[in-house]
């Protein structure tokens, strides 16, 4: 009998399971976890969840009963040590291995860790995983002060959460713009000052410079200036790696991530991997990238069960994502890097507009804020490759739904 083995049960590993399932696929699957809760989301671990308004089993993507019913055994809180080629087993950390026909590595990615002195101190905290939460929710409490070190997404939306629970919050970046790997200085602006509104103190071109404790307990984070700021915790959102160590120990091609082509696939035609962990085609782009994201994750899943059963390829969605901050919702479709032009199109002060980017006079990219018709039409655009004119996609007297059709 054939054995599917999916490594990582995070967003992009339960995608899989559940895709070849669909796709008609009645062989044996296991699918090994190192976290010993069953597949989960977790964008609401620095949103809903995390301010408590989410229960725990809304995270969860299936109920137990599914993977029992669909005969998908689930080996959780157990790590893949080795995926041994050329005897087509999986090793794992506890003993024993798994025979495959084919595997789907899915490991995702970690946090980057604080590279300063005193981060193992108690109270400095990642957010990865619901275990995360765990230990930083019982800390969110009204006065606390929380140090946030980096503003991406994740510190930024934690920013967001922290404030509404009423904790004195500081955001320190070392750019000179919040969000600046991922958006354009209108769009950083915009949250800098949301976040300034709502009273957390951002504070950019602020490096950390090391966290300073007593017993083992931090009291201070220390700016690479001397200065120092009071802080019960510390929230460390610097980034992430990507874990390819099993393909690399394995042999396969990586660079920031598993290499793989358009099917999901790596070098070793029965290996497949998706998420996080890959630099993959990307399709309306021309290039390749490491997405970090939700959209990506499932996207590969569904390439790597359908390339594994022989079916087509999926149609490919473009690239997506979104971050929920305060009353905020921004949405993201396309990728803005590279872009030449940027035209805003709304009303910045009211809090709803978005950013077109564009390059070559092609739309490449939308930040929408509280602009779902932008988010929607624009995906469109992207994908079509049309050209539209700046001062078209600036004037609101024409409808999204007109200029996308
Ligand atoms: P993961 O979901 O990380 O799953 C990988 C799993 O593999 C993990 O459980 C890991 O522990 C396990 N693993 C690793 N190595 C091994 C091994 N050797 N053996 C066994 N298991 C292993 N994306 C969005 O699009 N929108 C958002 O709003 C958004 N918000 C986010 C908020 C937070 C707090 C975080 C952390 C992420 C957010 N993301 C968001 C990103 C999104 O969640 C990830 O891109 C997505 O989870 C990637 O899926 P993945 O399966 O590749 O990796």
């Amino acid at each position: 009998a054939k054995n599917i083995v999916v490594i990582g049960g995070g967003q992009a590993g339960a995608q899989a399971v559940q895709s070849l399932r669909q796709f008609g696929y009645e062989g044996a699957i296991t699918l090994v976890g190192d976290e010993a809760a069953l597949p989960y989301q977790r964008p609401p671990l620095s949103k809903a969840y995390m301010k408590g308004e989410l229960a725990e089993d809304r995270l969860y993507f299936k109920p137990a009963a599914w993977y029992e019913d669909n005969k998908v055994e689930t080996l959780l809180s157990q790590r893949v040590k080795k995926i041994d080629r050329a005897n087509r087993q999986v090793l794992l950390q506890h003993g024993g291995h798994l025979d495959y026909d084919a595997v789907i590595i899915a490991t995702g990615s970690r946090p980057r860790p604080l590279p300063v002195e005193g981060a193992d101190l108690e109270n400095v905290f990642e957010l990865r995983g619901l275990s995360d939460v765990e230990h930083i929710q019982p800390k969110m409490i009204s006065g606390q002060k929380l140090v946030i070190v980096g503003a991406g997404y994740i510190g930024l939306e934690a920013a967001a959460v922290a404030r509404q629970l009423g904790l004195e919050v500081t955001v320190l970046e070392m750019e000179q713009r919040a969000l600046a790997r991922v958006t354009s200085p209108v769009i950083s602006s915009f949250y800098e000052a949301l976040h300034m509104e709502h009273g957390v103190d951002v504070r950019c071109g602020a490096r950390l410079g090391s966290l300073k404790g007593k017993d083992g307990k931090l009291t201070h984070a220390v700016l690479a200036s001397g200065e120092e700021i009071e802080a019960d915790m510390v929230l460390a959102g610097i980034g992430i790696i990507p874990n390819v160590e099993l393909a690399e120990d394995a042999g396969l091609p990586c660079k920031n991530g598993i290499i793989v082509d358009e099917d999901a696939r790596t070098s070793d035609p029965r290996i497949f991997a998706a998420g996080d962990c890959t630099v993959r085609p990307l399709a309306h782009y021309a290039r390749t990238g490491r997405l970090e994201s939700v959209h990506n994750a499932i996207e590969q899943g569904k390439l790597a069960a359908a390339a594994i059963m022989g079916k087509p390829r999926p149609a490919l969605d473009c690239p997506w994502f979104w971050s929920d901050q305060y009353n905020i919702k921004l949405q993201i479709a396309g990728l803005s890097q590279g872009y030449d032009e940027i035209v805003v199109r709304g009303d910045v002060e009211a809090k709803k507009f978005a950013a077109f980017y564009k390059k070559n006079g092609r739309l490449i990219a939308v930040d929408a804020i509280n602009s779902p018709p932008e988010f929607i039409a624009s995906k469109r655009l992207i994908m079509s490759g049309a050209s539209v004119a700046s001062e078209t996609l600036a004037d609101t007297s024409i409808s999204m739904k007109e200029i996308a059709a």
